[in-house]
């Protein structure tokens, strides 16, 4: 999970609006991790990644680390239960007055209702600041499955930045050491070719629909997510400004 800095300001010109919830969709990389960390640093609102929690709890060795780390090695999702848990447990915290980030989450159906349903409860009591007044905003980025597979069996990690780097499209000046802090750079344990198949499975059955219920409900863009990175930011940032003033 990225936290904005104290002093995270919107940088781009013309961003005077608060975003509010915003879900980031898509296949496995797409780009979601890149594009919120990049989010976080425009609009000052922190990201919630549901498998950097998870990360963080195999980590941490925790039970529910223990209990996710083989599934999540597999590419099969976490239980909603769990996971909705993690989400309403973080939305109690302080933080996200200007709007928050959620990334990796909704992935099912029974995850989409029970956001849906936290936020409806939270508006009707008029509880945890302004942003959770508005609708959720959700943007779902679009790459082609061949170029997924290059970005996942591609993608090393900054362990210490998080920042993520691609050995065939955007390697490190020096190899497997990250330009920033120069931590070893390392690879997530899913991100194999093979895994990668198991998580397009999770993805086809169960978030596709997902993405099928926003769009339904209006409140949402879709962006081609096969473009530099500041330009896909960019898009999203337009069609955040876009959705909030209709
Ligand atoms: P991510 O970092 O978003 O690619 O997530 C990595 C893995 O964590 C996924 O392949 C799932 O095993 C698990 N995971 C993350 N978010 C969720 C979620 N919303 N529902 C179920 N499993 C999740």
């Amino acid at each position: 999970m990225t936290e904005p800095s104290a002093d995270t300001k919107p940088a781009l010109a013309g961003i005077d609006f608060l975003p509010g919830p915003v879900l980031l969709l898509g296949a496995p990389g797409v780009g979601k991790g890149t594009q919120a960390q990049a989010l976080v640093r425009l609009f000052g609102m922190p990201q919630i990644s549901t498998g950097d929690i998870l990360r963080k709890n195999i980590a941490d060795k925790t039970d529910l680390g223990l209990r996710a780390k083989s599934l999540m090695d597999q590419g099969l999702f976490v239980d909603d239960e769990t996971v909705n848990g993690m989400v309403a447990a973080r939305l109690n915290q302080p933080g996200i007055e200007r709007g928050f980030i959620l990334d990796g989450y909704p992935r099912t159906l029974v995850q989409a209702g029970f956001i849906d349903a936290l936020l409806d409860l939270h508006r009707e009591a008029g509880t945890g600041g302004s942003a959770l007044h508005l609708p959720l905003v959700a943007i779902s980025i679009r790459v082609d499955e061949d170029e997924l597979l290059r970005r996942i069996t591609g993608r090393r990690i900054c362990p210490t930045c998080k920042r993520s780097y691609n050995i065939y499209a955007h390697p490190p000046a020096s190899e497997g050491i990250c330009d920033f802090d120069g931590t070893v750079l390392e690879q997530r344990a899913d991100d194999t070719g093979e895994t990668f198949r198991e998580r397009m499975v999770e993805y086809t059955a169960k978030t596709a629909y997902v993405i099928e219920h926003y769009r339904n409900k209006g409140c949402f863009a879709e962006v081609e997510g096969a473009r530099s990175v500041n330009e896909v930011t960019r898009s999203i940032s337009e069609a955040l400004k876009r959705l909030r003033s209709s």
